[in-house]
């Protein structure tokens, strides 16, 4: 069960051990975005972090941002995208409820850019052409979702959205998070480390005007004079918490990406609060079987030998069709032609073997018999004639599989390791408020960042960048809500 602190009243606090402005729970991306908009909009701010220093999970990250709607990169490299473009996409594949909140992300997606650049966070004007998880480029723009996969494309022109920090390769999150909390400290931004806070406090017209929290040396208790933005992240690393809000995800072959202190405490906070949720079983888990990107080429099945996913699908909506999968069964089948190892050592995909006919490897794998000799015809007639009624995978991946020895690896649950974060958590509006069961702003409250069910709703419709994207924006949407947020001075 989810360990809800108790609210604590105001007029249950002896003394105040602190007033500012704004106060901001946890110093990653959403934090930091808060603490500078607030503070650059004149609150006096302080940032309450649990670690030893900021960064949080978002220092971890790839620092893809999935942004768009025209932004300096796209324009630069020669993409033309439309904030209309960018939230028909959105809305089609994400599934997200609320869409004023898509829209208003939408509309300041590409000044929100602007506004990363301005503050240090490093971006190229490039952009990297192939299918990867990561470019392992210092490249900019590069696609990251599903806006050329079956149906999306027939909702908006497929464009590139997810700008990736100037860093080769993976890792380029903490260049965002360091210049952003360099920023803060050039801005005069307050910070306590070392401070977790275990408490919300209201007051008598049930205002969030502060927190209670712990250090070494003991507790102490925040008066926030205009608004608290909680963004301490999200649940993924808390066991418990996995099973019982999403009960359906698999529980062999994962592991969680994050921090230890992505542990749910900021769910807990919000609880307490009287917060709605939503989207709380939305997972997204990665395993990627490509690059290199011919892998696409090749089809999956499950344990029934039959196809359910196009391949050439974002990884993280394969990786969500294969949980559903019975016994989270799949396989890469590949022929001589497309044959390769796939790159991404920590998926730990396992080659089964080498088979001479389509039959042996049917029966290697225990598939029903004439089970995959059917798929592979149907897929081989079809991809002929560049088609896949089935599931449509782009013409550009379809190529009759058909030149023997052919192969199959093991991409399943079962078998692979799959690495996730969750996506589901408090319910805020497009003023990054959060909101009660009611659907009403709880005062003074404001979240954004991993802990707060924001865009995406599940791994089906996610894009990389989908965090940090709308992350950052609401956590800038956030601090300056709560700065402009004078009820309580
Ligand atoms: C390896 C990896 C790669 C990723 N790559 C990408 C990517 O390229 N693009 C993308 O969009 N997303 C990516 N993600 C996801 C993304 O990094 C996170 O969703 C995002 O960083 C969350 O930001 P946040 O500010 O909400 O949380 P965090 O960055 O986790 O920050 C939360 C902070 O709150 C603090 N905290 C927790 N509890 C308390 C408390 N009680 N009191 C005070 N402080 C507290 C924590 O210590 C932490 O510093 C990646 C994640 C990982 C782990």
């Amino acid at each position: 069960m989810t360990n809800i602190p108790q609210l604590l009243r105001a007029d249950a606090v002896d003394t105040w051990t602190e007033t500012a402005d704004v106060v901001v729970i946890g110093y990653g991306i959403a934090g930091a975005c808060a603490a500078l908009e607030a503070r650059q909009a004149g609150a006096d701010v302080l940032v309450l972090e649990r670690a030893s220093g900021g960064g949080g999970a978002s220092a971890l990250s790839a620092g893809i941002f999935y942004l768009g709607g025209g932004t300096a990169v796209q324009n630069a490299v020669g993409y033309t995208d439309t904030p209309d473009d960018m939230f028909n996409f959105l809305m089609a594949s994400t599934g997200a409820p609320d869409a004023l909140l898509v829209r208003r992300f939408c509309d300041e997606a590409a000044g929100h850019f602007d506004w990363l650049e301005a503050q240090g966070v490093p971006f190229e004007r490039t952009y990297y052409k192939d299918k990867a998880v990561i470019a392992p480029t210092s490249d900019c723009l590069a696609s990251t979702g599903n806006e050329k996969v079956w149906p999306y494309y027939l909702f908006a022109a497929p464009v590139p959205r997810g700008h990736k920090v100037a860093k080769v390769g993976d890792g380029g999150g903490a260049l965002a998070t360091n210049a952003l909390i360099a920023r803060c400290a050039e801005a005069g931004v307050r910070v306590m480390v070392d401070t977790r806070v275990d408490a919300l406090v209201c007051d008598a017209a049930e205002r969030i005007c502060g927190v209670r929290a712990r250090q070494t040396t003991g507790e102490i208790t925040v008066r926030a004079r205009r608004g608290v933005v909680l963004a301490a992240g999200g649940f993924g690393m808390n066991g418990e918490y996995m099973r019982e809000w999403c009960p359906n995800f698999p529980t062999t072959g994962v592991n969680p990406i994050g921090i230890p202190h992505n542990d749910g405490a900021a769910l807990e906070l919000g609880l307490s609060a009287g917060a709605a949720v939503q989207a709380m079983s939305g997972t997204i888990a990665t395993a990627s079987f490509y690059p290199p990107a011919q892998l696409i080429k090749g089809i999956l099945v499950n344990n029934r030998g039959e196809r359910f996913v196009a391949e050439d699908s974002y990884h993280g909506r394969t990786a969500e069709y294969i949980a559903e999968q019975p016994d989270t069964v799949a396989y890469l089948v590949l022929d001589s032609a497309t044959f390769a190892y796939p790159e991404n050592q920590r998926a730990a995909h396992r080659l089964v073997d080498g088979f001479e006919t389509v039959a042996e490897m049917e029966a290697a794998l225990s598939l029903p018999e004439g089970s995959l000799r059917k798929t592979l015809a149907d897929y081989n007639a079809a991809a002929a004639r560049r088609e896949d009624p089935l599931l449509h995978k782009h013409p550009d991946w379809l190529q009759p599989l058909d030149k023997p020895p052919y192969a199959a690896f093991e991409v399943g649950y079962n078998n692979s390791m799959y690495h996730y974060l969750t996506l589901g958590g408090i319910q805020t509006n497009s003023n990054a408020e959060v909101l009660d069961r009611h659907g009403r702003a709880i005062p003074g409250f404001y979240a954004a960042g991993a802990c707060v069910s924001s865009i995406p709703q599940d791994g089906k419709g996610y894009a990389s960048g989908l965090s940090l994207g709308p992350g950052s924006y609401y956590g800038r949407v956030a601090g300056l809500n709560a700065a402009r947020d004078a009820a309580n001075d």
